[in-house]
């Protein structure tokens, strides 16, 4: 059984990161910002619900978050264990998963506020199959293009300037506060976020060792 948790603030690379680890590890990649944009696109009930809150770069009411996470936690591919990225983002949402399924290691991805605004800025995701690049630092093989699929890219809403700031404030006054919490339980793992994916890659393993 594993039960890995990321944190960090957006734009530090938790998702790449996710992404890569569960897989090689055989455990699903539980993004809660994937989950919500999915039921925005499909226009469920709690899709509508959150769509402006994230438009914002505010957080979704813990009520909605819990909904979602609980159905796809209590799914069979995650009975042997899961990587939580992007959730808990506030006390309450820890502590909610405390009582259901409390996490073995949490990592947390280091890096200056100075280098995230454009990582966040530029970054830009296929609108089929959610493939992340930076326009700087990531760029694809044709511009605007994917390289797997050849599908247009897209900038999140919520990756605009207002948001990126109201995001980043959030992170500092929400959830950074986690970091206490999970450290005197004596499963935090600090890690440097700093780098490429590729430089970041060993750190995370070494961390969950
Ligand atoms: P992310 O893809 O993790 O950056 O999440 C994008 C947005 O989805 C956030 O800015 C929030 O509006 C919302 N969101 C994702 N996860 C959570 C969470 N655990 N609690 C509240 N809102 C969330």
């Amino acid at each position: 059984m594993r039960r890995i948790v990321f944190v960090g603030p957006p734009g530090a690379g938790k998702g790449t990161q996710a992404a890569t680890l569960a897989n090689s590890l055989g455990i699903p990649h539980l993004s809660t910002g994937d989950l919500l944009r999915s039921a925005v696109a499909a226009k469920t009930p709690l899709g509508l619900a959150a769509e402006e809150h994230m438009r914002a770069g505010r957080l979704v009411p813990d009520s909605l978050v819990l909904e979602i996470l609980e159905e796809r936690v209590g799914r069979e591919d995650a009975a042997r264990g899961f990587l939580l990225d992007g959730f808990p983002r506030n006390l309450a949402q820890a502590e909610a998963l405390d009582r259901t399924t409390p996490p073995d290691v949490v990592v947390v991805f280091e890096l200056p506020t100075d280098v995230l605004l454009p990582r966040l800025t530029g970054r830009r995701t296929c609108s089929t199959c959610r493939a992340v690049y930076n326009v700087v630092t990531q760029p694809p093989k044709v511009p605007d293009r994917c390289d797997h699929d050849g599908a247009a890219l897209v900038q999140r809403p919520d990756d605009r300037p207002e948001a990126v700031r109201t995001r980043l404030e959030v992170y500092r006054t929400e959830t950074a506060p986690l970091l206490q919490y999970y450290a005197t339980r004596g499963i935090l793992r600090p890690i440097d976020a700093t780098g490429d994916p590729a430089a970041v890659g060993p750190r995370v393993r070494a961390a969950i060792s």
